[in-house]
C-alpha cells in the first residue's frame, strides 16, 4: 500500500509499505479520508518528542472496514467508521477513575503505531465507531478535533457564558461551534491572520487581532471575560489570556506552541487565576463530536481542502510556512471506493480473509 512517511524534521516521503497485520481484537480500516492536525505540523517542524521518525503519522480520520480479527465483534466489513486514536491500558489509577485521557501508558495511532496517512490502518476494535455510512469521510474525520474542542470548553466554560479564544485554526473554529451548542454568549476569537479570523465570523463569533481587544475588550465584555481557551500556546497567548481574563476566570490551555513560557504567577494568586490544562478528550466526548457531526451542525466548506495523499509532502510544507488559506487539509483515498453493498466473495471480504489467514 502507499503511505506517507515522517523521515525527520521537514521530510516526508511517499512511498510503498506493508499494508498492516491485525491482531485478533484488532479492525483494520481502509482509510477514505484523513486531515493533517496542528500537532502534526509541530512534529513535522521536528517540535514534537514523541513522534519518532520513521513515522506513518495520521490520527484524525475516517474509512471503512477492511477486516476483522476473530475477537473483534459488533463490526462488518464495509462499516463506515471512524477511530477515537487514543489507546487507554484500562488498568492504571487514572484508568480506573475513568480518565483514558491521562492514561500513565496511553498510546496514540500516529503517534506510538501507524498511523492513517497510509491506505490503510490497523486499530483496536474498542477504539471504533460507526458513522452513518453516506457521511461525508472528510466531515466525519473532525470528531477527532472536534472531540478535542468538547473536551476543552467543558473543562471551565458554563452555559451563557462569554468566551475569548486564541487561535482560529480547525480547533479554535470547532471551540466556537462546540460552545454555541453549548450555549455560549458572546464569542470572541482572536487571530493574526484575517482569513483565519473570516472562517470564525462564519462560524459566528467575532473575529479580532490581539491588538484590537485591548480596546476593545469593556465594550465586548462588559460583564468581564470569565474564560478564555488557548489553542495557540505560545508566550504571548498565554500572557495576555491571564491578563484578559476576569479575576477567578480561567484559561483553559489546549495549544502546544511552546514548551515553556515565562507568566505573571503573582497576578495569577492575586486575581484567583485558573490555568487548566485540556489534553484529548474522553469515550463520551468523541461520541458527542460524533453525534453533533452526524446532526449536521458542522459545514467543511471554505475553511478545509481535500487533495490526495501523494501530496502530503506539499501540503504539510504551504501548512507550515503559512502560506495555505485553508486551516485544515484533508488527504482522500486515491483508490475509489468500494460500494458499501459489496457482498461476500467479493475483493473486499478476499482481501479480509486474507490477511486473516496470512496473520
Ligand atoms: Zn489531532
Ligand atoms: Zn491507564
Amino acid at each position: 500500500m502507499q503511505a506517507l512517511i515522517y523521515q525527520g524534521p521537514e521530510k516526508l516521503t511517499f512511498e510503498e509499505v506493508d499494508v498492516p497485520s491485525i491482531r485478533p481484537n484488532e479492525a483494520l480500516v481502509r482509510v477514505e479520508s484523513v486531515g493533517i492536525c496542528g500537532s502534526e505540523l509541530e512534529g513535522y517542524l521536528g517540535h514534537s518528542s514523541v513522534r519518532v521518525p520513521p513515522l506513518v503519522m495520521g490520527h484524525e480520520f475516517c474509512g471503512r472496514i477492511a477486516a476483522l480479527g476473530d475477537q473483534v465483534r459488533g463490526l462488518t466489513p464495509e462499516d463506515k467508521v471512524v477511530v477515537n486514536p487514543l489507546m487507554a491500558c484500562g488498568t492504571c489509577a487514572n484508568c480506573r477513575r475513568g480518565a483514558y485521557n491521562i492514561c500513565r501508558n496511553r498510546k496514540i495511532v500516529g503517534i506510538h503505531r501507524p498511523g492513517a496517512f497510509a491506505a490503510y490502518v490497523a486499530v483496536p476494535f474498542e477504539n471504533v465507531i460507526r458513522v452513518p455510512q453516506d457521511m461525508d469521510a472528510s466531515l466525519a474525520s473532525l470528531a477527532e478535533p472536534l472531540a478535542v474542542a468538547i473536551h476543552a470548553i467543558k473543562l471551565g466554560f458554563k452555559p451563557l457564558d462569554d468566551l475569548l479564544i486564541y487561535g482560529a485554526g480547525p480547533i479554535g473554529l470547532l471551540c466556537v461551534a462546540a460552545a454555541r451548542q453549548m450555549g455560549a454568549g458572546n464569542i470572541v476569537v482572536l487571530d493574526l491572520q484575517p482569513a483565519r479570523l473570516a472562517h470564525a465570523e462564519r462560524f459566528g463569533a467575532i473575529g479580532l487581532s490581539p491588538r484590537e481587544i485591548e480596546d476593545r475588550r469593556e465594550a465586548l465584555f462588559p460583564q468581564g471575560i470569565p474564560v478564555a481557551i488557548d489553542c495557540v500556546g505560545v508566550q504571548a497567548t498565554r500572557e495576555q489570556a491571564m491578563n484578559l481574563v476576569d479575576p477567578g476566570g480561567a484559561v483553559i490551555m489546549v495549544g502546544l506552541g511552546q514548551g515553556n513560557s515565562e507568566l505573571p504567577m503573582n497576578h495569577l494568586v492575586r486575581q484567583e487565576i485558573s490555568l487548566i490544562g485540556s489534553y484529548t478528550y474522553s469515550h463520551e466526548d468523541f461520541r458527542q463530536a460524533v453525534a453533533l457531526l452526524t446532526r449536521g451542525d458542522i459545514a467543511i466548506e471554505g475553511w478545509t481542502e481535500t487533495r490526495s495523499l501523494d501530496e502530503g509532502p506539499a501540503a504539510f510544507r504551504e501548512l507550515a510556512e503559512g502560506i495555505s488559506r485553508f486551516s485544515k487539509i484533508f488527504f482522500e483515498a486515491l483508490n475509489p471506493p468500494i460500494a458499501a453493498d459489496a457482498q461476500p466473495g467479493s475483493d473486499v471480504i478476499e482481501w479480509a480473509q486474507f490477511i486473516r489467514t496470512a496473520r
